[in-house]
């Protein structure tokens, strides 16, 4: 590349050479962080005194010097990073981001393309890494959409694009006749649904009152004969049922509901069908999963989170549409400053956010670049190979109970030894905090029919064998304590 000198003035001006030099030193200091991650504890706490003084406002009077910044993150930032990235972290599904979406990360920021807005090729570039991800899913050819900021805004999207197909087939857009329909309209989803979609549903103007929660069978899948005995019951009773939500790897232990029925039941009434796979929405790829995503290119739309399962860097979610007309029928709105193309819409027609970041779209598309087809499988393989340790791990010691097995990688499972008379809640939940507390490694808890279990969900590609170990080897050690002290 050329470079000619350029003269550097202002506030936010750094000299090149300086420029240069930071940039080496920031890079070298990313690549000690990540090479120390699994050495370092999965987190730390934090004093209350530590947390004021960032929740303190930083402005000063003058600024100080660039080279001074990397030093207060190594004081104050790096050394509680919770947990997310460490090789022992088990908790929730948040992942550690991969190398290559770090780099393109870095040169998304460089670029600073607004992926919302105009013509550039990264907006394109989007476009193609939303067709990579509906292909994964298993989702028809046609199937467009735009990347979120998260599973929770896909969800949101996804909802909103429903609701407006629904009352646009009703004639109901506007007015009087919209008004009408929309106090009846009804969304219906089971007791597994992450409450992103509930949150979705109120910030469209569904009260509680309009979501249906539909319970689950003892396997943890939505319950058809009592979806289908709401629908008919608000229907009878002069409601409109637009929505179900289906779940493609439920947030508490990986389930998939049954979709090629819940679609059936959707065509019957009239509804849409969107699944909730910011989890599990890519499993269709993989053989094992596969038998459970049988009627997965029927839904209508589809959310899912490259930010888990593809290890993106945060943040990087998608909402997949299969007519993504309806989702720009939702979002599209005029204005005199703005000047788009019809054969090629800007992104913002399809989604909320006008100015959209470019490292978003880089970082998946540098990850798919890295992985293929066939690596996408090979990443998912090694998570259920880890599960499938644990599960195994898990069976060989008596005071274990396995709760939950898949078909993703989350188990759920309790310490809970022969003799113990206590608590069983309570002892999990403290099983499950001093865990934590000991830094060692980390996982979460979850209600599972009701009763509280350890959760430990495996979505990193650095996890090994000895972080599953670990892991168990905490469990008992701490679970021990509890019960003999
Ligand atoms: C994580 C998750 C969400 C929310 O996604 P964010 O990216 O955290 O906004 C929604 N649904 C399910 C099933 C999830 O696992």
């Amino acid at each position: 590349m050329h470079v000619t000198q350029h003269p550097v003035e202002g506030p936010l001006a750094v000299e090149p050479a300086d420029f240069r030099r930071e940039l080496l030193r920031t890079a070298n200091w990313v690549a000690d962080y990540l090479e120390a991650v699994p050495d370092n504890p999965v987190s730390r706490p934090m004093s209350t005194d530590h947390r004021r003084r960032l929740s303190a406002s930083p402005l000063q009077d003058t600024g100080r010097p660039v080279a001074e910044f990397l030093d207060f993150v190594d004081t104050d930032v790096t050394p509680y990073p919770g947990g997310n990235g460490h090789p022992a972290f088990f908790a929730w599904i948040t992942t550690p981001p991969a190398p290559i979406g770090i780099l393109a990360d870095l040169i998304g920021c460089a670029l600073n393309a607004s992926c919302g807005y105009g013509e550039n090729a990264l907006v394109d570039m989007e476009r193609g890494a939303v067709r990579a991800l509906a292909e994964l899913a298993g989702l028809p050819a046609r199937t467009g959409g735009v990347l979120t900021s998260g599973g929770s805004m896909a969800n949101l999207l996804c909802l909103a694009a429903a609701r407006t197909w629904f009352l646009s087939t009703r004639g109901a857009t506007d007015g009087d006749a919209h008004d009408q329909a929309h106090a009846r309209l009804v969304c219906y989803q089971s007791i597994e649904t992450h409450m992103s979609v509930a949150k979705a549903a109120r910030t469209m103007g569904l009260p509680p009152s309009r979501i249906r929660n539909i319970p689950v069978t003892a396997d943890l899948l939505m319950d058809i004969d009592a979806l289908r005995t709401a629908v008919e019951a608000d229907r009878a009773a002069g409601l409109l049922p637009f929505c179900v939500v289906s779940n493609l790897g439920t947030v508490g232990t990986g389930a998939v509901d049954p979709l090629l029925e819940i679609t059936r039941l959707c065509r019957e009434h009239g509804m849409w069908h969107h699944g909730d796979g910011a989890y599990g929405g890519l499993g269709a790829v993989h053989p094992d999963l596969a038998p459970h995503y049988n009627g997965v290119d029927e839904l209508d739309s589809l959310t899912v989170d490259p930010h888990k399962t593809l290890n993106v860097p945060i943040s990087c979610g998608a909402a997949l549409v299969t007519n993504a007309e309806s989702l720009r029928a939702a979002f599209t709105a005029e204005a005199s400053y703005l000047d788009g193309n019809d054969d090629w819409p800007w992104l913002s027609e399809y989604t909320l956010e006008l100015t959209r970041p470019s490292g978003r779209a880089l970082a998946l598309r540098a990850v798919l670049h890295q992985l293929g087809k066939r690596g996408v499988i090979e990443l998912f393989d090694h998570y259920l190979r880890h599960a499938q340790l644990l599960r195994e791990l898990i069976s060989e010691r008596p005071e274990l109970h396995l709760v939950t097995a898949g078909p993703w990688a989350i188990t759920c499972f309790r310490y809970l030894p022969e003799d113990f008379a206590g608590d069983i809640d309570e002892l999990t939940a403290q099983v499950a905090q001093r865990v934590q507390d000991r830094g060692e490694a980390f996982l979460a808890t979850v209600r599972v029919h009701g009763r509280l279990t350890l959760r430990a969900s495996v979505c990193g590609h650095r996890t090994t064998k000895a972080d599953i170990e670990t892991l168990l080897a905490e469990v008992l050690h701490v679970g021990r304590q509890l019960v003999t002290s």
